[in-house]
């Protein structure tokens, strides 16, 4: 008998019943020390107390409204986001998929409105992952999401991450733009090189389409910048987030300069739940603390600490740790061994971390992590790795 709720994940048998910081335990009370962060999502860990204040008194005012009124919470979030970034004007939706299709949209539109209407496709990476919405899967291009969903939504063109000669090649009559994530999260933890976003930034200029990011998991302080592309010192013209945007409430976010928004005029896109008052209070929370002086520093620190914890365990453990990848608090370690086996080898010793594609063993603590639990953390990996090497 197929079980009340529909089964599409394969699920961890545990369940926890509350978080407190960097930790998670279970109605039995143990304790795991969460690097899973619920997918990069839990960015100040669990039952943050500004965070906690913020949602209890928005919870006794207002919870919902709609868009056909003025949301006072939208207008200071979007403010705080295009203050500290390079857009104009944002558009909430509920999450990463959400947000990702409105970008794409938005890159289509563009184009419509500016007299190239016939400019209506979209150049991916091959790894890529955009979300499980028609669309979005579409964009992602893996197999594994897309089979048994035909027919495939159309208007996407696909190159090898990292190659500017294919990606040059790409280029016709009918470009719209371009959509990378500077890191691939679920591809496997594979940062693009920065010199790679500075010339897609300079061959979207060059040929007068749309550069899109998808930062729904580098975004919000995880890489130690607030936005991933930064590091490169370049700005998309349009950019989807998510993730870690609320601290674990569902958001997502399109932000875009004016000139990209240009065709997002009333009654082109919207959503019932959007941006509401709950969503934009825990966001503006959550901005309070990543916006703090420091605190992106912080990150930074910790994750050049966590870079060099994993790149020791990784030499230490040569049958069953292959290398390591990533930036800021987004870091990866591909395995020799499935990383299944590598993942269940960390619960067991109490920690939380996240499969990716490429074999890899995703770390993305919550922000707040502190020296003493990457301590614990590369503790409990050493333990599960010299179990793991004895049994081969
Ligand atoms: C998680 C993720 C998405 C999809 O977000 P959902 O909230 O699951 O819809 C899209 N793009 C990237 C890069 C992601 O990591």
């Amino acid at each position: 008998m197929i079980p009340v709720v529909m089964p599409v994940y394969s699920r961890t048998d545990i369940a926890f019943d509350k978080g407190e910081g960097m930790y998670l335990v279970t109605a039995d009370g143990r304790r795991y020390l969460d690097f899973g962060a619920g997918v990069a999502v839990n960015s100040l860990g669990h039952a943050h107390p500004h965070l906690v204040a913020a949602l209890k008194a928005q919870a006794e005012k207002l919870w919902h409204c709609s868009n056909l009124y003025r949301v006072p919470g939208q207008e200071r979030v979007a403010g705080r986001l295009v203050a500290h970034s390079f857009a104009d004007t944002v558009f909430f939706c509920n999450s990463g998929a959400e947000a990702m299709e409105g970008v794409i949209k938005l890159v289509r539109k563009y184009h419509d409105e500016t007299g190239r209407p016939e400019r209506n496709r979209i150049i991916v990476a091959r790894g890529a992952f955009h979300g499980r919405t028609l669309a979005t899967i579409a964009a992602g291009g893996q197999e594994k999401h897309l089979k048994g969903f035909d027919p495939i939504v159309d208007g996407f063109d696909r190159v090898a991450f990292g190659n500017l000669n294919e990606l040059r090649a790409a280029i016709g009559p009918e470009t719209a733009g371009i959509l990378v994530e500077p890191i691939q999260g679920e591809g496997g933890i594979v940062p693009a090189s920065l010199d790679y976003l500075r010339a897609l930034r300079a061959i979207a200029d060059e040929f007068g389409i749309l550069l899109a990011m998808d930062e729904v998991q580098t975004g919000n302080g995880r890489t130690g910048k607030l936005y991933a592309h930064e590091w490169a010192g370049i700005t998309p013209d349009v950019m989807g987030t998510a993730k870690g945007l609320a601290g674990g409430f569902p958001i997502g976010a399109i932000l875009a300069t004016e000139k990209a928004a240009v065709g997002m005029t009333p009654g082109s896109h919207g959503s019932t739940f959007g941006g509401n008052p709950l969503a934009m209070a825990a966001a503006d929370a959550t901005l309070d603390i990543l916006l703090s002086d420091g605190f992106l520093e912080h990150v930074r620190q910790m994750g050049d600490l966590l870079w060099n914890t994993l790149g020791q365990l990784v030499e230490a453990h040569p049958k069953v740790l292959l290398d390591q990848r990533g930036a800021g608090l987004l870091q990866g370690v591909k395995c020799k061994v499935p990383y299944g086996a590598v993942n269940a080898a960390l619960l067991g010793k109490g920690l939380l971390a996240v499969g990716a594609g490429d074999n890899v063993v995703r770390f993305v603590p919550p922000l707040i992590v502190e020296p003493s639990h990457i301590a614990e953390a590369a503790a409990m990996i050493d333990a599960a790795c010299t179990e793991l090497a004895a049994d081969l």
